[in-house]
């Protein structure tokens, strides 16, 4: 059964393509399930890559008109994907249970040390990467997200593997474990193409390091496509993906 539960739309201003384009390609390409997940706005700051908040009731509207003119065909959830920090947890609840969302994707692009804002892209070194799994860690175990998309993005970064990335990564599939989170094998970090880092050359991420632990602790692992234009909701990095994590031999499922 082919699904994805990462998609974007043009209102994240950095992907094409309105939500029946997305829908149209998803029918085309025989999905059973497509999840929107564009980025979520936040009330008080814009943080950029995302739509505003005035947008989002037409967002939910927009997945809504797709949702009713698919129904008989394919399921189509309405979601977002959304970083967490502490302060908005009233805000996580109001998406959930006034607005109706099927569902939460954490994508943790930025985070909180003690009140200081970080952004994952802009590590200094690996000695963030603990408090940022900290950080989805505490994220996790509050329950308000569904799937934990590319819990492995901050290997991007230009550094060699140390044991910082060992504890990182342990962090993080204890939580996903412990609160029985599926996590995202990412077909975005293969579409961006290999990269020579100070370790070697390989995808920014999906990370083998990180995957091999994921498959011993037994997380349930869902194939993404992370799709920011429509012909990528399924395309040869989709496959590819959901070819590597088989082979990998992780427990994929499907559905959420
Ligand atoms: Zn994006
Ligand atoms: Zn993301």
């Amino acid at each position: 059964m082919k699904s994805n539960f990462h998609t974007h739309t043009k209102r994240c201003c950095h992907a094409f393509g309105v939500e029946a384009d997305y829908a149209k390609e998803a029918y085309d390409k025989g999905l059973s399930v497509l999840g929107f997940s564009d980025h979520a706005p936040f009330k008080d700051i814009d943080y950029g890559y995302r739509m505003q908040f005035s947008e989002l009731q037409e967002y939910i509207s927009a997945v809504q008109t797709e949702r009713e003119r698919y129904s008989e065909k394919m399921r189509i959830m309405t979601g977002l994907e959304i970083e967490y920090l502490p302060k908005y947890c009233e805000y996580y609840e109001w998406l959930l249970n006034e607005m109706k969302l099927d569902y939460l994707a954490l994508g943790e692009h930025f985070f909180d040390i003690n009140g200081r804002f970080c952004s994952i892209f802009a590590s200094e070194s690996t000695n963030e990467y603990i408090p940022y799994a900290k950080a989805i860690s505490e994220a996790l175990k509050k329950g308000y997200f569904s799937v934990l998309v590319h819990p492995d993005i901050m290997f991007m970064n230009c550094f060699a593997w140390n044991k910082n990335c060992d504890k990182a990564c342990e962090i993080i599939v204890d939580a996903a474990m412990l609160t029985n989170t599926p996590v995202e094998y990412n077909a975005n970090g293969i579409r961006r193409g290999q990269q020579d880092y100070p370790d070697g050359r390989r995808d920014p991420y999906p990370h083998p390091r990180f995957w091999a632990m994921a498959k011993d602790a037994g997380l349930k692992v869902l194939v993404g496509s992370d799709a920011h234009s429509p012909e990528q909701v399924y395309d040869k990095s989709m496959e590819l993906a959901v070819k590597r994590a088989k082979d990998f031999g992780l427990d994929i499922i499907s559905e959420f």
